[in-house]
């Protein structure tokens, strides 16, 4: 007789698509297992950064904003006031260039989702943040309940309450020869950049993981200017470039949105190069005149799991009925965790309808626009 422990749902990859998966599977009481190759939010693992943005302003695209908006409610009531420091109401700036459609679009769809907003010309930036260069930009938006969650302990903490809503975690790696045996009715694979490895034929080709390097600059002793509520989140649409202020005393977070080349997710070096070593200097020297000279003093390297339209992939296997994708976060995914979550078990337990634009059949063969954080 096979005594082997049967679940209602199986999350593998505790990331912050599964964890918050897991966590809405327990909450509505299934049993679940929630399995992760590495641990919650690991340092490979595309979650596993210090801090994530969390920003309503997505140009025309009012799906996302709404998500985003559900998403923020789940973040800062899950975190309550025993986590309240995950996120940080750092607020997010939008810099427009000339070409400025994208901010304009972005205007459009806050205005008809409500979600409050500050409009800047360049003069009033300057006058409201003389710490930063502001050459060739033309306006910005402010949006000032928007910030920083703060990304691997904000999943560790979702695991955490998971597993006291009676899900189970367990540090395995499914589908390997060394692969435990799960049985469960359900399984949903988040899995990340490692979901092409693991579904080859499917996901080889869909999922296109993107080698991306972040820097910290160490700021001047006793200097505040970089700190918030001095210096909010800011994204430059035009250059392709967002950092972040001095939280938690780790320096001025800068990373660039373009993405890099196709890497392992197991075997990518994680020492900066160079070239982006010396591409973020520059851009610190140019937009932050005082950090001119600021030593680099944390750097990480990560990948984004980018889908050809970055969109993300929310779906079934073609041939395996209960067995489902969750992934494709594309450089944008982390602050959208809770929703995903809801959704995925929506889908699931209560028959609620897809989201075309998450079907496997969207997701080309060939790689994308970059999407900024
Ligand atoms: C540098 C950088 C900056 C970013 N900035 C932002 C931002 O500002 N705002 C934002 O919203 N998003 C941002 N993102 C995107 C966001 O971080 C990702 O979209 C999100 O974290 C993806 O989560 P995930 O759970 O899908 O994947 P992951 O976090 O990679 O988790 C996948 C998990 O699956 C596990 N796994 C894989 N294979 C197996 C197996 N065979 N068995 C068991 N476990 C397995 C892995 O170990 C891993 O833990 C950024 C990403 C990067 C890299």
């Amino acid at each position: 007789m096979n005594n082997q422990k049967r679940y209602d749902v199986a999350v593998i990859g505790a990331g912050v698509f599964g964890a918050w998966t897991a966590w809405h599977f327990a909450r509505r009481g299934q049993r679940v297992v929630l399995i992760d190759a590495y641990g919650p939010a690991h340092s490979r693992a595309s979650s596993g950064g210090e801090s994530r943005i969390i920003r309503m302003g997505y140009g025309a695209d009012e799906l996302y904003t709404r998500w985003a908006m559900r998403s923020l409610l789940q973040w800062k009531e899950f975190f309550g006031a025993e986590h309240r420091m995950l996120f940080q109401k750092t607020g997010v700036l939008w810099l427009a260039g000339e070409d400025d459609l994208q901010l304009r679009q972005t205007i459009f769809t806050l205005k008809r989702c409500e979600v409050p907003f500050e409009e800047m010309d360049r003069a009033a930036l300057e006058r409201r943040f003389p710490q930063i260069g502001f050459d060739d930009v033309t306006f910005g938006v402010f949006e000032p309940e928007s910030g920083v969650l703060m990304a691997r302990r904000a999943v560790a903490a979702v695991v955490e309450d998971a597993v006291k809503r009676g899900a189970e975690y367990r540090l395995a790696q499914i589908a390997t020869p060394a692969g435990e045996r799960i049985v469960a009715g359900q399984f949903v694979f988040a899995c990340g950049a490692w979901l092409g490895k693991l579904f080859p034929d499917i996901l080889g080709e869909r999922i296109f993981p993107s080698r991306q390097e972040v820097f910290f600059f160490g700021i001047p002793g006793g200097d505040s200017r970089f700190t918030p509520p001095a210096l909010p989140t800011w994204l430059f649409q035009h250059d392709l470039v967002y950092g972040m202020p001095d939280l938690e005393s780790r320096g001025l977070k800068i990373a660039f949105d373009h993405h890099g080349e196709r890497v392992d997710p197991d075997t990518q070096s994680r020492m900066v190069s160079q070239e982006m070593a010396e591409a973020a200097r520059n851009y610190v020297a140019r937009r932050f005149p005082a950090l001119r000279d600021a030593p680099i003093v944390e750097t990480r390297v990560c990948q984004y799991e980018n889908t050809s339209s970055g969109d993300f992939l929310v779906d079934r296997h073609p041939e395996m009925k209960n067995v489902w994708f969750a992934g494709g976060g594309s450089g944008h995914g982390f602050k959208h965790g809770p929703a995903l979550g809801e959704h995925i078990a929506g889908q699931i337990l209560d028959g609620a309808s897809p989201e075309p634009r998450f079907s496997l059949t969207t997701k080309d063969t060939r790689p994308l626009d970059p999407h900024l954080a």
